[in-house]
Formats: structure tokens, sequence, C-alpha cells
């Protein structure tokens, strides 16, 4: 965080997209989709609207999306939030972290989270007055390899001021998913050293080749202590409308409300009846959805090889991480800054994600964009 008087960083995701509309550059940096989400969707919010639903929604969101997000939780998960005391809807999976974060870490805390880890977990651990423990995921061996959590280092991290587990899997930037033999890692630990955890599901939809997205909160004894956050945004591509939640026992949602009502309060009424309608969506969306993922992510990490990038297939997300090292290139940060004038392609340097910022030789490309943008993207990169 900056101090008085200093300018606060623009995230990299501000900077990239700037950079990429000022040379007209193929943006595989910030991840957005470039498509709307379906057009019923788009159609129920349009009608709210008419509806004349525009105005404040209830401070945990409008009752009929809170069933919605209990029920889907129910029917994936088979978890069980109470959908008037266990569900509260935020603007964005950004503003349940910052709330969750907020609500449980007091200064002086430490908050445990993997790294790299997304920008915004270390903005929010800082407002609180904590303090940011990351724990290194494990970097792949070959192109078949993928990022790992390494145990012992998670329970090494843990220290007398540890208060929270900060969790997110899908995983961005390193597409990891976890894997049960990890996830049961950390709900070991957290059951032995009572803490909180909050685990960033946004990417719940996205994992591919047949693999499972398991819910920390389905973990033997973690339900009672894990708030679950969700994004409308992704599963949708609708990320402008900022409908997020946070899912969990009762106890431990009202804290997260209690923060959120000094936030944004409530936001986006229209967008909470069309997300409603969204939710409703059968299993064939959702199985349409990764599949349409799974074919994007194989044009892309085939091409980044092609190309010559050292480059590791993701298990889930819309990102791909790919070294540089076989260029000549030391630096993310440079070679991302360079790139748009260079070849007319954006990408987000890893270090970001990362609490010392050091250069580190790797880049991330999302590939949330039409086919034929990511083969252009492709070609300009060649
Ligand atoms: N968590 C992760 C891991 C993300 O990648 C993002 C955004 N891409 C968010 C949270 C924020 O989600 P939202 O746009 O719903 O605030
Ligand atoms: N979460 C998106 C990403 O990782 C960006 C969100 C943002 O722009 N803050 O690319």
């Amino acid at each position: 965080m900056s101090g008085p008087g200093r300018r606060p960083e623009t995230t990299i995701f501000t900077t990239m997209s700037a950079l990429a509309q000022r040379h007209g550059a193929v943006n595989l940096g910030q991840g957005f989709p470039d498509e709307s989400g379906p057009s019923h969707i788009i159609e129920a919010a349009a009608r709210a609207m008419r509806d004349g639903h525009n105005q404040y929604p209830p401070l945990a969101g409008i009752p009929e999306l809170r069933r919605a997000i209990a029920a889907h939780q129910r029917h994936w998960y088979d978890l069980a939030p109470d959908p008037d005391e266990g569900v509260t809807v935020t603007a964005g999976a950004t503003e349940a972290l910052t709330a969750a974060i907020l609500a449980f870490v007091d200064p002086g805390d430490e908050v445990i989270a993997l790294e790299p880890s997304y920008d915004s977990y270390k903005a929010a651990v800082a407002m609180a007055g904590g303090t940011l423990v990351p724990v290194r995921l494990d970097a792949p061996e070959g192109a078949q390899g993928h990022w790992r959590l390494d145990p012992a280092r998670l329970a090494a991290a843990v220290s007398d001021r540890t208060r929270l587990l900060l969790v997110n899997s899908p995983h961005n930037p390193t597409g990891t998913v976890l894997d049960r033999e990890e996830l049961g890692a950390i709900a070991a630990l957290a059951v032995e050293r009572d803490l909180i955890a909050v685990t960033d599901e946004v990417y719940e939809h996205l994992v591919f080749d047949g693999r499972e997205h398991v819910p920390l909160a389905t973990l033997p004894g973690m339900w009672d202590r894990t708030v679950t956050i969700g994004s409308a945004g992704k599963t949708f591509s609708v990320t402008g409308w900022k409908i997020g939640w946070a899912t969990g026992p009762a106890e431990l949602v009202a804290r997260v409300k209690d923060v959120k009502q000094w936030l944004s309060f409530a936001s986006g009424t229209p967008f909470q009846y069309g997300i409603t309608e969204a939710l409703a969506s059968g299993d064939g969306f959702y199985r349409e959805y990764a599949a349409g993922y799974q074919e994007r992510r194989d044009v892309m990490v085939a091409g980044l090889a092609a190309i010559g990038f050292d480059v590791h297939e993701p298990e889930g997300t819309y990102f791909v991480t790919a070294g540089i090292a076989p260029f000549g290139h030391e630096d993310g940060l440079r070679f991302c800054l360079e790139l748009p004038e260079r070849c007319g392609v954006v990408a987000v340097p890893t270090q970001v994600f990362y609490l010392d910022q050091a250069p580190r030789a790797e880049v991330r490309f999302a590939f949330c964009k039409r086919l034929d943008v990511i083969e252009e993207g492709l070609k300009r990169l060649r």
C-alpha cells in the first residue's frame, strides 16, 4: 500500500489493458471474455430494469438470487448454506474477498496464501493491517507438469499469529486445480491449528480433462470454518456485472456482511435478477462452457509451445503461464511492457502475483477470447 501523498499503484490489469488500447494490440492480458454471456441472461437483467428493479437490493442480495446460489452449492457439491443466513451477494468476488479478509484479520495477524496469488489478496491483507505469508507452489517440471502444493511447506508457514488460510482453486495464474490430497493437507492443518479458511473458487466450473473441482468446504471438519467465494462474472461471461458471493456457516457469513455493509452496502439489483436466471442453467451449459475453454486452451498451449515458449498446460481457469527464458528474456514485466509495441500482443507478467515482485522469466496469457482472436495473437507472436 502507498503512504500518504503517494499515488497508489494501478493494477497490472489496468496498465496492460491501457497498453493494449494504445497499440491496438490483441489483449491476452486481462482475464475478461471478449463475448457476452448467454442472451437470455442479458435479457433477464434488461427485463428487471424495465420492470423497475432499479433501487437498492437488500444488503445480502435479493432472496431469489440467494436461494439460487444455495441451490447451486447443493446441486454441485452437496453443500447446504442457508439462503438467508449463509449466503451474501457481493460486488464481485473481489468485494467478498476483501470483506472476508477485513472481517477475520486483525492488525498483526498473519494470512497464509498460495504463491503466486491473485493480486487483490495482498492489498486486502494490507488494508486489514495483516501480513501475507506466501507459500510457494512448486513449479512444474516438463511440459506436462503442473504447479503443485507441498504440504510440508504449508505446515511450516503456520505460526502462532496465523489467522487465515487463503486458498484459490482452480488457481490464477497457474491454472492448477488442487487435488484431494492437497486439499486434505490444507484441511488437516486448518483443523489442527484452528484456522479459518477463505477459499476463492471463482473458476469452479473451469476444469479440464475430466478433472473435478472439490470445494474446500466439503472436506471433513471444514464446513464450520470455511467461507467459499464464487463469481458470476467468470461462469456466465459477464465480468462487468460484478456479481459475486460468499457462502458458509451463518456465523462466518454474518461477519462478512458486517464489513460488506460499509464497503458497497449492496449493488447491481438488475444484474442480480439476471444471475438468478443464469444459475437456473442446466448441467449442459456448464459442460459446454468447460469444453469450449478446453478447446481454446489446447489451441493456445500448442501455439505457444510451437513458438518456443516454455509452456505448462493448465488444469483449469482460462490462464496459461509461459516461460520466456528460451527467448533470452529474464524479466517478464519488461517483456510485457515491450510486447504490445513489438508485436501487438498483451500478456501479464506473473511476478505481480508474488510478494517480492522480483523479475521472473514468465508471463501469463488469457485464453478467454474468441478462437480467431487467439489465432491472431499467436500469429503476431510468431
Ligand atoms: N479471484 C480470482 C482468482 C480472480 O481471477 C478474479 C478475477 N479474475 C477475482 C477473484 C475477482 O472476481 P470478480 O471479477 O468477480 O471481482
Ligand atoms: N481477475 C482478472 C485477471 O486475473 C482481472 C481482474 C481485474 O482486472 N482486476 O486477469
